[in-house]
């Protein structure tokens, strides 16, 4: 269960910005969330952008495109500074796989906010460790909105907020995540892990 946040006036020029974080592991919904919170926003005639990190090639170079293929137009940026250049005067920033961003989106969030922006941040929590995945622990600690969003254990059928690798490589960046990959609940993530 999780508070809506609110989206504020139309163009107003007293608007007071904010941070909002989606979180989860893989296969959890993440991404449908950014989509839909966008989609809102765009009903409120708010002007949306939204940006994802260059090095998740996995789709499509111009669009986020979540797991059930809902798509939304995006830009792909190098370098978490881009999106200041980027987002102009735009209401609503959103900005999808944050977890490959370096530590400077901490600032970048804080930075858009205090321009009145509202930055929806959707990334994965944990790597296949079981780890916390900078930078969002940061990003999460300075949200005024977390919301942390559920797959289901293909194991035990359960909620799941762990992501289980299920090939022996070790990097922690690896894309491609359908077959690479398993949504599982606490219990059977650390039963299996190498
Ligand atoms: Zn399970």
């Amino acid at each position: 269960m999780f508070i809506e946040p609110s989206i504020g006036r139309i163009k107003s020029p007293e608007r007071k910005g904010q941070i909002e974080v989606i979180c989860g592991s893989m296969f959890s919904g993440k991404t449908e969330e950014l989509i839909r919170r966008l989609n809102r926003a765009k009903i409120a005639r708010q002007k949306v952008e939204i940006f994802k990190p260059s090095i998740d090639k996995r789709y499509s170079d111009s669009e986020v495109i979540s797991h059930n293929e809902n798509a939304i137009r995006s830009t792909p940026v190098d370098f978490a500074g881009d999106i200041l250049l980027l987002s102009g005067d735009c209401d609503v920033v959103g900005i999808d796989e944050v977890q490959f961003f370096d530590q400077e989106i901490v600032s970048v969030a804080q930075n858009l906010a205090r321009q009145g922006k509202r930055v929806i941040l959707a990334g994965l929590d944990m790597d296949f460790e079981g780890q916390p995945f900078e930078p969002m622990p940061q990003l999460m600690a300075i949200a005024e909105y977390v919301t942390k969003v559920h797959a289901i254990c293909m194991k035990c059928g359960d909620l799941a907020a762990f992501s289980f690798r299920l090939s022996d490589a070790k990097q922690k960046v690896m894309l491609g995540e359908k077959e690479a990959y398993e949504a599982r609940c606490r219990k059977c993530f650390f039963e299996d892990k190498r």
